[in-house]
């Protein structure tokens, strides 16, 4: 069976519960016909209107980080039961800015993504190498880390329900994205780590995500790259005609 792209939107800190009506209000209409599945990450506050908005539509709406504990004083935190509850079907985990902002590592990540599985939400483990390491050359060391410290103890079973992002950090943002060249090399490397960790078939079925300054003048040729399976979208996604542009050339 031929894999269906994904095209995911990460708001991050942006939108009230009010915008994420009528955002997707909006976009249904230009998204209803796409060939890829539809991901909206959006705040906390908006879960459950984003679901509401979205349901019987090809729109799957997740949420941007939890935390891996079941409940308790976690102050500030939100669990995968409160997620779940809300019917929310995926979830971002150790996106770059949780990573260097909030100094998340890949033991805790690791934590998120056992239990973001094991309580039936799909994880999206987003890896990725700053520029410096780009520079010195540490970009395949840091990838191969960041991966196998954040697939620890999960079961190739499980791992039919990950999805893995590639976003390097130095494209987040920055209005410079990755070639299709270097996003393509890094994509067949990211590949074969799911061979050495898991095993071919798993490395086949599971989608590798490019991120990072994904515009619709350039999703298409990232989405030709063979072992490119979509994108994780940040600034394009906060307006329905751009996530709406990406989505239909993907
Ligand atoms: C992101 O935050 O995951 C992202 C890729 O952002 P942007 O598209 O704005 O670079």
């Amino acid at each position: 069976m031929e894999k269906k792209y994904i095209i995911a939107g990460n708001w991050k800190m942006n939108k009230t519960h009010l915008d994420a009506k009528e955002f997707i209000k909006d976009i249904i209409p230009q998204v209803n016909k796409a060939r890829s599945t539809v991901y909206i990450a959006v705040p906390f506050t908006a879960l459950q209107t984003a679901v509401e908005a979205a349901k019987d539509t090809n729109i799957v709406i997740g949420a941007q980080n939890m935390h891996d504990e079941e409940n308790g004083a976690f102050t500030g935190e939100i669990s995968s039961s409160q997620l779940k509850c809300l019917d929310v079907k995926f979830v971002i985990l150790g996106h770059s800015e949780r990573r260097h902002i909030f100094k998340e590592d890949n033991a805790f990540i690791n934590r998120k993504v056992i239990r973001a599985l094991k309580d039936g939400l799909k994880p999206i483990l987003c890896i990725g190498e700053t520029k410096e390491e780009r520079e010195k050359k540490l970009t395949h060391q840091i990838l191969d880390t960041q991966f196998s410290e954040g697939i620890k103890n999960i079961s190739n079973e499980e791992a039919a329900n990950l999805t893995i992002a590639y976003e390097p950090v130095w494209a987040i943002g920055t209005g410079i994205s990755a070639t299709s060249e270097i996003a393509e090399n890094t994509h067949t490397y990211i590949r074969k780590l799911i061979i050495k960790y898991f095993d071919n078939k798993i490395a086949n079925s599971m989608h590798i995500l490019y991120g990072g300054s994904v515009k619709p003048d350039n999703v298409e040729e990232l989405m030709q790259q063979e072992n490119i399976d979509g994108v994780l979208v940040g600034g394009a996604a906060l307006k329905v005609e751009s996530f709406a542009q990406i989505v239909n050339k993907a």
